[in-house]
């Protein structure tokens, strides 16, 4: 086993640990926690084996940068904790006070003052809480202004906390999105919105579907990609 480097044209490199094994007649490669695995055949020359790595660096950024997202810390709910709102980092302040104060933000730092601090349990709940209403005030606006674009009446928006899913949107035309949504960057937002309105005008995943919600959202392949990066990192605040 050995370790080696792609060289990119920008001048950066990818470390990866490659291993020469007879068992194999071409080139694997895999993502693991500790990066990027390349498995060959002996007979397989480096400048070879450099030319394929170099074909597939897109492919191999894009994974290396799932697999960074599975294994974010968890967020530590003391002071100094970055979090991200609409895809801005933000920082935590915490101080203690002879009584709970609502939470204030002046655009880069979240100040909450509480008699207990050092309670992580307390915190997370008003930081959470805070940031749910952030975003129905945020995905109401959003949802208004899509929803007169498509010509459609304004749909009665709610918060979810689905583990599995951005949003929904039932038979009755009422919308869920998810509160962690609101710590994405500002064009997520605006596709996951678009895409549950869509659902007023058809309700299934057909090329009709997708024609409305790019009209609303023209870049939306390239957003469900970043979303799907991002996913990890927004359900990291539970
Ligand atoms: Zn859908």
């Amino acid at each position: 086993m050995t370790t080696n480097a792609i060289l990119l044209e920008d001048g950066s490199t990818i470390a990866y640990t490659l291993k020469r094994t007879s068992r194999r007649r071409s080139i694997g490669l895999r993502i693991s926690s500790d990066g990027l695995i390349v498995s060959a055949p002996p007979r397989i020359t480096l400048h070879e084996l450099n030319a394929l790595l170099q074909s597939k660096t897109p492919w191999i950024q894009q994974k290396l940068a799932e697999q960074e997202a599975k294994t974010l810390p968890e967020i530590a709910w003391e002071n100094g904790q970055k979090l991200l709102l609409l895809g801005n980092p933000i920082s935590l302040y915490l101080a203690a006070d002879a009584k709970n104060r609502a939470i204030e933000f002046d655009g880069a730092t979240l100040d909450v003052r509480l008699r207990t601090p050092d309670d992580s349990d307390v915190i997370r709940r008003k930081v959470v809480q805070w940031y749910k209403q952030q975003a129905l005030a945020d995905f109401t606006r959003r949802t208004a202004l899509l929803a007169q674009k498509l010509g459609v009446e304004m749909p009665p928006v709610m918060l979810s906390s689905a583990r599995s899913r951005w949003g929904s949107c039932n038979s009755r035309g009422e919308i869920r999105l998810n509160w962690r949504l609101i710590q994405a960057h500002p064009l997520i937002i605006h596709y996951v919105v678009a895409h549950e309105l869509a659902h007023l005008k058809e309700m299934n995943h057909s090329p009709r579907f997708w024609a409305i919600v790019e009209k609303l959202c023209p870049d939306y392949k390239k957003i469900t990609a970043d979303l799907k990066l991002v996913s990890n990192q927004l359900h990291a605040m539970a």
